[in-house]
């Protein structure tokens, strides 16, 4: 496992011993935001924010840095042991049972509660991370940027000339209501199924609505 961590040292970069024993305590506003809470998501974030030089390691490697230490670990005579308290697990049986210390070079405790008003009822949880984490919370981050990344390519579809197109298609009149400019509707070209729930800039997602109707829409969808 020294071996293993002296090597990944490297690839990791100097700051990886900044995070290596990270403790991170966040408190929550309520209940319910306790109970929705996602330490993954929080953790992702915090990669992105607070360690740029670690979430730009390639994801892959922290992938291949947990799945080496997890075979270290499960050839061992106690692989149930959790990695983190296992310590040196490539010494002799003795030692590695003896001394129980972390066994991977990262290894984040994040903990998150919420005490309510008059302090009458505390709810905590924590869980403590290790690479393998480091690795999903960078894949959700990814994949997070490439979902952004193809909203705003769809937002940037919706040039000025389909609009007309749409407008036309649909002899200038809300889809819904039936109502004209020459009615004083006030015509929009909107998506039916919104961009942000992964809706399309192709005319068959696309319809002329009257502003009216469009936000009546809008706030049922809400
Ligand atoms: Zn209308």
């Amino acid at each position: 496992m020294r071996g293993l961590n002296e090597r990944y040292r490297q690839a990791l970069g100097p700051d990886v011993d900044a995070l290596a024993h990270l403790r991170q305590h966040v408190a929550l506003p309520s209940k319910d935001a306790f109970d929705r809470y996602d330490p993954t998501a929080s953790l992702s974030a915090y990669l992105t924010d607070s360690a740029p030089s670690l979430a730009a390691v390639p994801a892959e490697t922290w992938r291949a840095y947990a799945a080496e230490a997890r075979a270290i670990i499960d050839s061992t005579p106690h692989p149930s042991v959790p990695w983190h308290l296992l310590w040196n697990a490539d010494a002799p049986h003795e030692q590695a049972t003896s001394q129980l210390r972390e066994a991977e070079l990262v290894h984040i405790t994040w903990a998150w509660s919420y005490v309510s008003p008059k302090g009458r009822n505390r709810y905590i949880a924590n869980r403590v991370f290790g690479a393998q984490d480091v690795y999903e919370a960078l894949v959700e981050s990814e994949e997070r940027a490439r979902h952004e990344a193809s909203r705003e390519h769809q937002r940037a579809l919706m040039t000025p000339s389909l609009r007309f197109d749409i407008l036309k298609r649909d002899g200038y009149r809300c889809q819904i209501c039936g109502r004209t400019a020459a009615e004083g509707a006030r015509l929009e070209v909107d998506h039916k199924v919104p961009v942000a729930a992964g809706g399309l800039t192709v005319p068959e997602n696309l319809w002329t609505l009257c502003h009216d109707c469009n936000n009546g829409k809008s706030a049922k969808e809400l």
